[in-house]
């Protein structure tokens, strides 16, 4: 089968490798579709605080299952499709026991720090699989991994019904957390610098859409929510956006971090313990929240669709890879698809 390593920074090399055998409590995935994520493109670069090459990237992924480990035969067939939780935990650490395994001592991510799926066949936890639901395509089911991450952060964020809210970042983690932010009661307004992004976000009901490259970020936050927002999601990961969300916020409030900080940022701590802010990090997403997505995606109240840019073969990631990073504007989400040629 074919499998695309990245094996130093900004190097594919597409290998030809025998299928893997699913162990016990395992079932073999013929892949169909694998999402690339904003992270992959820092890991890419060698800019990834955590993961790096060689790797056989990819952790956002649908398929059907070709082969049942001993163990699972009386959960599964063969045939069935189904998407992936690419974590990987001990189950035994404080946090496993205590239902938040997403911050597993021994976490480990399948694609980040195991090999994943950019690969035409591989194989998973059975555990770790959920169905998709008949009425959701391949390219939903590879969208659950990132739309998961969304409905954790809103968990994250504390977020009620009536709550009045700021993304930072309306890239896809950006589109999909306002989304499911709204759908869980939220009023939301969403900050970016790049029109298309924002254009998109209206197009997908988010009522407040701020420019804050021709905008007044303060002045138009003023008019959404006269006494300021009551959570701030920053969704970039620069210095420059973690301290305009401490700069602006309320007095009181919880900003959740999700972006991917990749170098060691300044902050002004001093804001943060004057007006007692809550700074709260944020990683992955355990089962409940993928469930969730699922369902978000059937009741129609989160679009994934309208994010899904271009799908390349997988042979082509160089060129996947390429087209992402000559089109930041408009590419939401790519993906890579092993069964084309
Ligand atoms: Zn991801
Ligand atoms: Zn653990």
């Amino acid at each position: 089968m074919l499998q695309a390593k990245l094996t130093e920074n900004e190097t594919f090399v597409l290998e030809e490798v025998k299928i893997p055998e699913p162990n016990e409590h395992q079932v073999l995935l013929k892949v169909e579709l694998c999402g690339i994520c904003g992270s992959d493109l820092h890991t890419y670069h060698g800019k990834h605080p955590f993961v790096f090459p060689p790797l056989v990237m990819g952790h956002e992924f649908s398929g059907v299952i070709a082969k049942l480990g001993k163990g699972t035969e009386d959960k599964f067939q063969a045939g069935q499709r189904v998407a992936v939780e690419p974590s990987i935990v001990c189950g035994t650490c404080y946090n496993c026991r205590n239902g938040r395994y997403n911050i597993c001592n021994e976490l480990s991510v399948v694609g980040c720090l195991t090999d994943g799926a950019y690969t035409e066949y591989i194989a998973v936890s059975s555990e770790k699989i959920i169905v998709l639901h008949d009425e959701l395509s391949f390219e939903d089911g590879a969208m659950l991994e990132p739309l998961s991450v969304g409905v954790h952060a809103v968990e994250q964020g504390h977020v009620k019904e009536g709550d009045k809210i700021l993304v930072i970042g309306a890239g896809t983690i950006g589109l999909l957390l306002a989304q499911a932010a709204k759908a869980a009661g939220a009023e939301v307004a969403i900050t970016d610098v790049i029109a298309y992004r924002l254009d998109l976000a209206k197009e997908l009901g988010i009522p407040c859409t701020i420019n804050s490259k021709t905008e007044v970020l303060e002045e138009r936050l003023q008019q959404f929510s006269p006494e300021g927002v009551d959570v701030i999601f920053e969704c970039v990961g620069s210095s420059y956006t973690i301290r305009k969300a401490i700069e602006i916020a309320r007095k009181g409030i919880r900003i959740v971090i999700l972006g991917v900080v990749d170098s060691e940022v300044l902050l002004p701590v001093s804001l943060i313990q004057d007006r007692e802010l809550e700074l709260v990090g944020d990683l992955m997403f355990t089962r409940k929240d993928f469930v969730k997505a699922q369902e978000l995606i059937l009741s129609g109240k989160v679009n994934v669709r309208s994010l899904q840019t271009k799908t390349y073969p997988l042979r082509q990631v160089k060129e996947a890879f390429e087209y992402i990073l000559n089109n930041k504007d408009s590419a939401l989400k790519v993906f890579l698809d092993p069964k084309q040629a």
